[in-house]
């Protein structure tokens, strides 16, 4: 294991990077805050694009936010669009070169700097994924060290995440 795992893992299709194409209605929303946060730090292209909300969208929401997910559903009513990473014909994000992503690590959209890590409550949880990192750390710590997290940075990240989809933190 070593510090580039993201970097080798850009070259074969990162799971974290792209989506099978057909799918963008799961990619996950990206709120007006994260967007004014990221745009300074963002290459002159068109990094994000509009997605009408949909059944599937509300059903990653259900599975990621239980016991939140009614709200959150209010929040992103059919009918209406979000807004989302843009992504090429093949699902890539757009933001992602052969050697990762072009955003500085602190710019970066805030679930993506959570993956593959998530929150269950007050404990992380490991998401099932085709991850790099997953299937050469041995163990949730080895884990940890490879992609540069803590578990406080976990904790911090998914707090501001949920402030920005107007939940509590
Ligand atoms: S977090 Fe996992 S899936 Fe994402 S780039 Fe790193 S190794 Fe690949
Ligand atoms: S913004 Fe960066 S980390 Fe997030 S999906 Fe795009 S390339 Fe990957």
């Amino acid at each position: 294991m070593d510090s580039t795992v993201c970097a080798r893992c850009a070259d074969r299709g990162t799971a974290c990077c792209t989506i099978a194409p057909g799918e963008e209605a799961v990619c996950f929303p990206l709120s007006p805050w994260e967007i004014e946060r990221i745009a300074p730090h963002a290459p002159d292209i068109a990094w994000h694009v509009a997605e009408p909300n949909s059944l599937e969208l509300h059903a990653m929401l259900q599975r990621l936010f239980p016991m939140e997910a009614a709200g959150l559903i209010e929040a992103f009513p059919l009918g209406r669009d979000h807004e989302r990473l843009a992504t090429d014909a093949r699902g890539r994000c757009v933001l992602l070169d052969s050697f990762g992503c072009l955003l500085p690590v602190e710019a970066r959209p805030l679930h993506c700097s959570l993956f593959p890590f998530w929150m269950k409550g007050r404990e992380i949880m490991i998401l099932d994924a085709d991850c790099l990192a997953i299937g050469e750390a041995r163990g949730p710590a080895m884990l940890f060290r490879s992609l540069a997290m803590d578990p406080d940075r976990v904790r911090s990240l998914f707090a501001s995440l949920r402030v920005s989809l107007g939940l509590a933190a």
